[in-house]
């Protein structure tokens, strides 16, 4: 008599009572030591910010590392797979502003609501290597690190142009504007606005983080071609004018950045960025011209705000005054152009606008000279200018006529070096990371300001400077921490006169840049980590995120990573050896979030379906890499499946028990077919996790393994399949479903009459024999039609098919009297019989 239990599916009584077992042993998710001779294997999943929520996008993401990491527990790895959170920012002061509750407050009981969402989905993470980045034990080492970077010299003070966010209320690194607009507030245009603030060199690393890409083969290109433009090497000349006064020239020099300084004597003019210092000198004796900047500096300023500086509308005004190129003596006319940046290159070019289109484009439309220096290699071809092409030889260019582009710009750089007016050089695109925040709620800069000794860094031993807890949090007037006095008076450790804080906190990706290697040693009081564990486990050997971060957080932990090494504190070059980017989760037509009022809560799916019904339907519904489209009747779909696999296994569990642990012998017939298609799951499951990752296809091979089971209930229930091999199927496909469904797995295992946990349980092993097909069904068609199918052996070749379906009674019937002029075999696919 079939009892309650084998009928109902109820993961409400399951999940709850699994979620407790595991939450008793803390042994469960914990890595082992180095000494237990396991290869490792460190699985992570970018950490969350506490918002207050997960949404489904979150369990997508979770669901795809924590399989990942069940696997390979399964496979016998040392497994970390650990889990924190990015804890700073400026969520928890807006909420603070608009609720009146603390930051810290806000965001640890979020941290606990979350981390409840977590455990309730049976994530495998390891708790006791939690990182909170707000926490003083975790942001004392941020201040270690910025103090290790300043006596390197690679944290340093400028005023600079800097992005200013006016609905942040404070200042963005480069990396944070996205098309002229706040990477949080996509509706508000970033300012401009001078400021001295704080930078990390991540230029010093420039050229490594290019070249390291090269060795990054387990990322997306997609990620390394948006780093490799981010860091926009460009190679070429810096040349100097010579600025022309009456027919003299002075020793004031313009320098200009070219990549063609086999172009130069097309230069035509020279154009300055209105900023440019030059410019001052100018207008300050010309009002009217003065006038003129000013309106090519507004229009500058629009166009960045809008975000399409490249598209800005050419203007430029001529500045009355001369420069004279210094290979042949040539003046040419000085213009200031609204299109020529002061942050990149020199904040000059030379114009030749025979050889290129802008610099054509400005000629044209001021009635400037246009005089052609390269020609094509082929006489014969007719050149139309602008004419771009590094394939050609110079002309109109004095002794250097003649030579090839690549042969006149080594001459060129080597006279422009003896004469000490020009070198060649590599310039860069990326900037230094500007990291001063005016908010509130970021790790505090450990810096201090001395009447008598200056700027003088706190010593370690006065780490951590504290956030202090009580603070007026307003949007106005700067950095909320300069208007606690507390705060910002302290004593200079050099002289023990007054000192008055560093007010700025630092931006919210530092704290991201290194955690990683926090949970490698999270408790550690006397380092940031030891670095012998660290060397243990590093690098990452998956890394899962959104592709939104390929320029921000992906290059940051890559600069933090090299500096790291440098300071001797790791071996690894890089912090990640393959990175995976999992799609979006979107739902009516728009990406799950927040601000757009669509997103699934997790606690609804679960209290419905249950947490192993939303994990597997987040796998199931497309393949990871792709944007899933949320459909709620999939994860009813994926819960009723479950539910199947529960009833099946339940009703057969009995007679699996008895059969558990004896050798099959000869398997034939039914048994031998479900057998095979067993084999054939667990290969193909096996092959996604270790290269494809076709989760989607997983799920689905697996529900097909459940519809043969099914099929064949009546052999299974007739006693027709052995016990040997009733116990083998089951086990299996509890074991394949581990990864994606693992408190239903724990309670099936157990069902099975397995003790210990499944987590460390082996993998199965798929048995290629088994798995083989012995025979093949070819669809024969006439003239292109399906007529029927045939039965051949899988290694059957071309004229045995063709044999096979001829002697087929259907096809003979369909051909009597006819003609067969042609037979086309495609080889275990096709017989195609083109007939007459
Ligand atoms: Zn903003
Ligand atoms: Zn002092």
């Amino acid at each position: 008599m079939p009892d309650d239990r084998e009928q109902r599916y109820d993961p409400a009584t399951i999940e709850p009572k699994w979620q407790a077992r595991w939450a008793a042993d803390p042994s469960l998710y914990a890595v082992e030591p180095p000494s237990c001779g396991k290869p490792k294997y460190y699985v992570l999943e970018m950490l969350p910010y506490p918002s207050g929520q997960l949404h489904m996008g979150h369990v997508r993401n979770y669901s795809i590392g924590d399989a990942l990491a069940r696997h390979m527990w399964m496979r016998g790895y040392n497994v970390m797979h650990p889990m924190g959170w990015d804890a700073f920012g400026l969520p928890a002061e807006n909420a603070a502003l608009k609720n009146h509750v603390p930051p810290r407050e806000w965001t640890l009981s979020n941290i606990a609501g979350m981390k409840r969402q977590f455990n309730r989905l049976g994530m495998a993470f390891d708790w006791a290597t939690e990182v909170t980045t707000c926490l003083p034990d975790y942001y004392r080492w941020n201040q270690w690190f910025f103090l290790r970077m300043y006596e390197r010299g690679l944290a340093y003070r400028k005023k600079s142009k800097v992005n200013w966010c006016p609905e942040c209320a404070t200042v963005l690194a480069n990396e944070q504007v996205i098309d002229g607009r706040c990477w949080r507030h996509e509706d508000t245009i970033v300012e401009q606005r001078d400021l001295v603030q704080w930078f990390l060199r991540i230029t010093a690393y420039a050229q490594e983080l290019l070249e390291g890409l090269d060795k990054l083969d387990g990322w997306p290109e997609k990620v390394r071609t948006m780093q490799r433009n981010w860091i926009g090497r460009s190679e070429g000349t810096e040349v100097d004018f010579f600025l022309a006064e009456g027919h003299d020239k002075t020793e004031k020099r313009i320098r200009v950045f070219t990549t063609r300084v086999d172009t130069i004597f097309g230069a035509t003019s020279v154009q300055l960025a209105p900023q440019h210092a030059l410019v001052a000198d100018f207008t300050a004796v010309n009002p009217a011209l003065k006038a003129q900047v000013d309106e090519l500096l507004d229009q500058q300023k629009k166009a960045r705000e809008a975000g399409d500086l490249g598209a800005i509308e050419k203007h430029g005004v001529p500045t009355g005054h001369f420069a004279i190129n210094p290979y042949n003596g040539a003046r040419v006319p000085i213009w200031i152009a609204n299109y020529i940046l002061a942050d990149y290159g020199t904040g000059a070019i030379m114009s030749v606008p025979a050889h290129d289109e802008r610099d054509f484009e400005f000629a044209v439309k001021y009635g400037l000279p246009i005089q052609q220096v390269i020609t094509p290699e082929d006489k014969s071809m007719s050149v139309v200018l602008p004419f771009f092409s590094e394939d050609g030889l110079l002309c109109n260019s004095g002794e250097y006529d003649g030579l090839s582009c690549t042969q006149a710009q080594k001459a060129l750089q080597e006279v422009a070096a003896r004469g000490a007016f020009g070198e060649a050089k590599v310039t860069y695109r990326l900037k230094d990371w500007g990291v001063s925040r005016q908010r509130y709620w970021g790790t505090p800069i450990p810096m201090l300001y001395c009447e008598t000794d200056g700027l003088v860094p706190v010593p370690d031993d006065q780490l951590p400077v504290l956030l202090p807890e009580q603070i007026e949090i307003t949007q106005q007037g700067g950095s909320p921490l300069a208007r606690d006095a507390a705060f910002v008076n302290a004593i200079c450790p050099k002289c023990g006169g007054p000192a008055k804080r560093e007010t700025d906190t630092m931006d919210t990706f530092v704290d991201s840049s290194w955690y990683f290697y926090r949970y490698t040693d999270a408790k550690n009081s006397t380092a940031p980590f030891d670095s012998a564990v660290a060397n243990y486990w590093f690098p990452i050997d998956q890394y899962i995120g959104g592709v939104e971060h390929a320029i921000l957080h992906l290059i940051y932990s890559r600069f933090w990573t090299k500096v790291m090494r440098d300071l001797g504190l790791i071996a690894n070059d890089e912090p990640v050896r393959r990175l995976f980017t999992q799609g979006m989760v979107i739902k009516d037509g728009a990406k799950m979030s927040k601000s757009k009022g669509n997103v699934v809560s997790p606690d609804d799916m679960i209290a419905r379906y249950g947490a192993d019904a939303a994990r597997a339907y987040s796998l199931f519904a497309a393949p990871p890499d792709r944007d899933l489209d949320w459909q709620e009747d999939g994860v009813a779909g994926v819960s009723r499946f479950l539910a199947r696999v529960w009833r099946l296994t339940t009703k057969y569990a009995p007679v699996a028990r008895t059969g558990r642990g004896i050798p099959i012998e000869g398997p034939t017939g039914a048994a031998l077919k479900l057998l095979r298609k067993l084999h054939q799951t667990i290969a193909k499951i096996t092959l996604d996790f270790e290269a494809r990752w076709h989760f989607n296809t997983d799920v689905a091979a697996i529900m097909e393994f459940v519809n043969e089971l099914q099929a064949a209930d009546a052999q299974l229930a007739s006693g027709e399949i052995p016990a040997p091999v009733v116990s083998a199927l089951l086990r299996n496909l509890v074991l394949l479903l581990a990864p994606f469904a693992p408190h239903l797995v724990a309670e099936l295992w157990e069902e099975l009459g397995e003790t210990g946990s499944i987590l460390r349980a082996p993998w199965p092993q798929s048995d290629p024999e088994l798995a083989r097909e012995d025979e093949l069904e070819i669809p024969v068609q006439i003239n292109g039609k399906l007529v029927t199918v045939v039965g051949v052996s899988v290694d059957a070749d071309a004229k045995t098919i063709e044999a096979a379906a001829l002697a087929d009674e259907k096809i003979q019937a369909r051909i009597a009297g006819k003609t067969v002029v042609k037979i086309i075999v495609v080889p275990r696919k096709l017989v195609n019989l083109v007939v007459k």
